[in-house]
């Protein structure tokens, strides 16, 4: 059969043409795309085992010095809430994370200016003298590259930086002025430069967003090679310019995850939040797709409602040893576990 050859000749080769990423996109054929996910699983499971890796988020803060048409934390947006966590707040939830068993930390935030170098150089070796056996990951947008050596050196094990689209123009369609494409990829440059494992990634049906663009995106997974990629689809976000349009799909997503499995067979590989948002199992979906990771919010809760990124966002109730608890249930009741340690990239 045609489609199950298509599906081989991506896995054997790790690569894909544009025309058949196109077919798999348009296509609504259940068993070529039940075939498509359970390939991927096969290919993470050969490297992972039935191991979901997690992290703990911590958001904290979600003031920005940026504009992002997409953002709902983008500096103009007047309706956000606005906090940012001290140094002790922050401390409290890894605390309380590594009591819960986590042995990875992600901080994201807004670029907010007011954490300079030092501070988050000295809450990296806070983090990092109380638990030697964590990983941190950074997730806090541009800066310099004389800044990332030194967070790295303070002990940032890994960044997150979402190259957003891999197409110029459609960079600038969701970007202002100010921001300029070019920079991000070189950001992503120098910290794989410096030596962070580091995570690229878009978001699956941003306003216009083509099979080219999309097609860019995952010949730049496969030229950079990241060790994590993150992808959830777009959601509106109420009081920016895009608070109109049209949400990602589901399967899009779930496609898409299983082809960054199967040419990039070795990443890291989140099924996020964002997926979690607009299907009620969605990240399951997500992990029978090929993904491996999980982000449980560890968050204080009174400020998780004030990081909404985007509409409806879901996780902003509970206590994190709930939310832990609950994304065990969930990688349980599919076949998975969810596993206590670093979740380091497999070569
Ligand atoms: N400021 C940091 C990280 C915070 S935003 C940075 O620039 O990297 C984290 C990610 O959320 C972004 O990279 C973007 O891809 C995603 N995001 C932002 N708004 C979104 C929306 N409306 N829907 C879905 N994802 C969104």
């Amino acid at each position: 059969m045609e489609e199950e050859k298509l599906i081989e000749k991506i896995y054997s080769t790790q690569t894909i043409e544009k025309d058949e990423l196109e077919y798999i996109l348009k296509s609504d054929d259940q068993d070529f795309i039940q075939s498509l996910f359970h390939k991927a699983r096969q290919v993470g499971d050969k490297i992972y085992g039935n191991k979901i890796y997690i992290r703990g988020l911590i958001e904290f803060s979600n003031i920005c010095k940026n504009d992002c048409l997409y953002c709902g934390i983008r500096k103009s947006n007047t309706s956000a809430q606005r906090y940012r966590l001290t140094e002790e707040e922050i401390m409290y939830c890894v605390n309380e994370g590594y009591e819960l068993g986590y042995r990875t930390f992600v901080l994201q935030g807004g670029e907010d200016m007011y954490y300079t170098d030092d501070m988050y150089c000295h809450i990296l070796q806070q983090i990092k003298s109380a638990h030697p056996d964590c990983a941190v990951t950074l997730s806090i947008g541009e800066r310099t590259r004389e800044s990332y050596q030194r967070y790295h050196e303070a002990g940032a094990d890994r960044f997150l930086l979402r190259h957003e689209t891999a197409d110029q123009v459609h960079y600038e369609s969701l970007h202002p002025e100010n921001m300029s494409f070019e920079h991000r990829m070189n950001c992503l440059h120098d910290l794989k430069d410096i030596g962070y494992q580091v995570g690229c990634g878009f978001m699956v049906g941003s306003p216009n967003q083509t099979i080219d663009t999309l097609y860019q995106d995952l010949m730049f997974i496969k030229e950079f090679q990241p060790h994590m990629v993150g992808i959830g689809p777009f959601i509106p976000a109420s009081g920016t310019p895009f608070e109109n349009e049209k949400a990602g799909t589901l399967n899009d997503t779930l496609k898409l995850l299983s082809i960054i499995r199967l040419i990039h067979p070795h990443v890291l590989l989140p099924a996020t939040t964002a997926l979690g948002t607009i299907h009620p199992r969605g990240r399951e979906m997500g992990i029978l797709a090929g993904a491996n990771v999980v982000m449980p919010n560890l968050s204080p809760v009174g400020v998780r409602k004030m990081y909404s990124l985007y509409d409806n966002k879901i996780c902003t109730g509970e206590e994190s040893a709930q939310c832990i608890r609950c994304m065990d249930r969930r990688m349980n009741h599919i076949g998975y576990e969810i596993v206590k340690d670093r979740g380091d990239y497999k070569k």
